[in-house]
């Protein structure tokens, strides 16, 4: 089958130039010209690869890829028009898998390309957070119990899976709230409490388990018992 490329540039000219180059390689090819667009197409279509420059009206690049990390390991390919250090030390802090510098040669992007589609096999296997009998399939957005599903809400997901991400680290009300409600936010800082109620009850009150301790004074943790 074939794979599923998006690719989010502004410049017409040169979207369209790898675009048909893609579709003469045998991808599958969404375009999207503006960030906003593209963040909506990433997190709502099934794309085997994302290719995102950095410079883009709407919505930076960056930012893009910092909103799609927080519900999708799907490989990016940052596209920078600058030769800048920053740019690419900022965009691999970020998640990207790899970037490539414009302007670039054709095959060079396809290398990357067929780089980063081989690397994801084994990225997807590892992509199962645990913590005691509880099962988190980051991909498939699934959290089970003993086998059994537990449906949770956007923000309980993310808030559990940045726990499991850190297992046995405590982690601060602000640091919780910035990695899943981000600068977005508006509120207090008690909204992690309240999340962290809803977590309790279905799955540590539901299940009989203890994994979410409370370190007073300080925040929270997930220990497996
Ligand atoms: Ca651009």
């Amino acid at each position: 089958m074939a794979e599923h490329i998006l690719l989010v540039e502004d410049e017409e000219k040169l979207a369209r130039m790898v675009e048909m180059e893609l579709k003469y390689e045998g991808y599958e090819v969404e375009k999207a010209l503006d960030g906003r667009k593209g963040l909506d197409l990433a997190l709502n279509g099934q794309f085997d690869l994302v290719l995102l420059d950095i410079m883009l009206p709407q919505l930076s690049g960056m930012e893009v890829l910092r909103r799609l990390r927080k519900e999708s390991q799907v490989p990016v390919i940052m596209l920078t028009a600058r030769d800048s250090v920053v740019d690419k030390v900022s965009g691999l802090d970020s998640g990207a898998d790899d970037y490539v510098t414009k302007p670039f040669a054709i095959e060079e992007l396809l290398a990357r390309i067929r780089a980063a589609l081989r690397n994801k096999g084994g990225a997807a296997q590892s992509a199962a957070l645990t913590a005691g009998d509880l099962v988190m399939d980051v991909e498939r957005h699934q959290v089970s119990v003993r086998g059994q599903d537990v449906e949770l809400t956007k923000k309980e997901f993310g808030l559990l899976r940045h726990l499991l991400e850190n297992k046995g680290r405590v982690l601060t009300r602000e640091v919780l709230l910035d990695a899943v409600w981000g600068f977005d936010f508006v509120g207090e800082t008690n909204s992690v409490d309240v999340y962290i109620r809803f977590l309790r009850s279905k799955l540590d009150d539901a299940f009989g388990m203890k994994l979410i301790h409370t370190v007073r004074g300080v925040g929270y943790v997930i220990k497996e018992e």
